[in-house]
């Protein structure tokens, strides 16, 4: 009976080695999502576990909850980090806390209500439901500690193991485990009374855990993967730069694409991003509008009060067309006060009453708000009806912005609408 508790846990092992392996490898294709809902859907069954379902092994009595589900779930999110980075990493440890805390309130609601009994002799036990949401609770405390703490120590031995892999993955998770077992038990202790006997088993059979798993990864790097990719050296001091390194790095792509002065994205990002919008739009069928928008008299605005006064009037301008736009909608600083709105999914009809309405805008909010009436003409041309290259499209818009402002400024020129 013993001998076939431990091939049940086993199999139970390379049952979920294989699954959730299978899912961060393909997070790529199919996306980290799945990973994480799988990793919380085993949570839950772990803690179910490890708080009713107990078994005896040789060296005591375990539950397969805080063996293999908790040390497999504490290995998965290191070979998350690994493979990703803390920022990936930390949504899972994040995600569970949340939830688990998420649960707990709504189980104190739960507990309030009058049960009926829908299958004979059946009623929903409220103690154990209250336990078990403070154990989950407990429990991912606890794993938001290890999960840190692994990432912390795998960088920390990075180069005492050098090329060993292997042996740095099975020192970092016997360690953090030792600790996790410590802590899980003293909850166990408190909540049921549960013996001493099953702290020694739980722990020899986490540490049986991390050696299997550690089994399975080193015959995973060697059959499937390439072990290059698994080696990280970060300096400790930088497991969790790492991290605002990559939100830097976004802020700084996005703060690139942008226009200093009116923080609308610029001519560049126009070059790069646009001919993509209008394709999307050309192969589905989509309509697509261009506006050009550009601010009439402005050179006077500069002559009449500074250069200083004109930047901030540019920017109201750019900031009042920003907070009005759609989702689908993609604005850009073309040239010095001069704008293209991209409008996806907008008909020319929609575009010239847009445009007409934001002529207006401009107008009221500079009559309020700055030192002068500003006004704006507007150019209005539509995919695929003005042409089906950017080019002709802006060629289009631009002829008609001229001609805005050649039969007065303050209007908006669109193509003719046929009843
Ligand atoms: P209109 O378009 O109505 O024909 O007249 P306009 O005076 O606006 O003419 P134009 O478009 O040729 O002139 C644009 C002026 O915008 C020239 C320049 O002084 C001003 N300008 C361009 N970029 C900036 C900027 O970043 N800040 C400020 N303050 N002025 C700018
Ligand atoms: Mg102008
Ligand atoms: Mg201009």
């Amino acid at each position: 009976m013993i001998a076939s508790n431990v091939l049940l846990l086993i199999v139970q092992a390379a049952v979920y080695f294989t699954v959730m392996m299978a899912l961060l490898r393909s997070r790529r294709s199919i996306g980290i999502g799945v990973f994480m809902c799988a990793l919380g859907v085993m949570h839950f069954l772990e803690t179910y576990l490890s708080s009713v379902f107990y078994i005896q092994l040789p060296f005591g009595i375990v539950s397969p909850g805080s063996t293999v589900l908790f040390t497999g779930k504490l290995l998965m999110i290191l070979l998350l980090y690994i493979r990703e980075d803390a920022l990936v990493a930390r949504q899972p440890i994040y995600g569970l806390l949340i939830g688990n805390l998420l649960l707990v309130c709504l189980v104190m609601i739960l507990r309030n209500h009058d049960t009926v009994s829908v299958v004979e002799g059946r009623l929903p036990d409220i103690a154990f439901i209250d336990d078990l949401g403070w154990l989950m609770v407990w429990g991912t405390l606890l794993l938001f500690i290890d999960a840190i703490a692994i990432i912390v120590l795998y960088e920390r031995f990075g180069d005492a193991f050098g090329r060993h892999l292997g042996w740095r993955f099975l020192v970092c998770g016997a360690i953090v485990l030792t600790l996790d077992q410590v802590g899980f038990y003293i909850a166990l202790h408190a909540v049921y009374g549960t013996p001493f006997s099953v702290f020694l088993g739980g722990w020899a059979a986490k540490m049986a855990a991390t050696l299997v798993f550690t089994g399975f990864f080193v015959t995973y790097l060697k059959f499937f993967d390439d072990e290059k990719k698994w080696f990280t050296a970060r300096p400790f001091k930088d497991v969790f730069n790492v991290l605002t390194f990559r939100e830097r790095y976004f802020d700084l792509l996005d703060e690139t694409s942008r226009d200093h002065l009116t923080g609308v994205e610029h001519r560049r990002s126009y070059d790069l991003n646009a001919p993509k919008i209008l394709q999307d739009c050309l192969d589905q069928s989509r309509p697509l509008t261009m506006l050009v928008i550009d601010i009439d008299h402005f050179k006077s605005v500069n002559d009449r009060h500074g250069h200083q006064v004109g930047d901030e009037v540019l920017k109201a301008i750019a900031g009042l067309l920003r907070d009005n736009l759609r989702s689908g909608d993609y604005l850009y600083r073309f040239g010095g006060e001069e704008f293209v709105l991209l409008c996806d999914r907008l008909p020319a009809e929609g575009a010239v009453s847009m445009a007409e309405r934001l002529c207006k805008l401009i107008k009221r909010y500079s009559l309020m708000y700055l030192p002068e009436k500003v006004t704006v003409s507007i150019g209005v041309a539509g995919a695929p009806e003005d042409g089906s290259s950017l080019a002709e499209i802006f060629q289009k818009a631009d002829l008609r912005l001229y001609e805005a402002k050649n039969t007065g400024r303050d209007r908006v020129c669109g193509p003719v609408i046929a009843d």
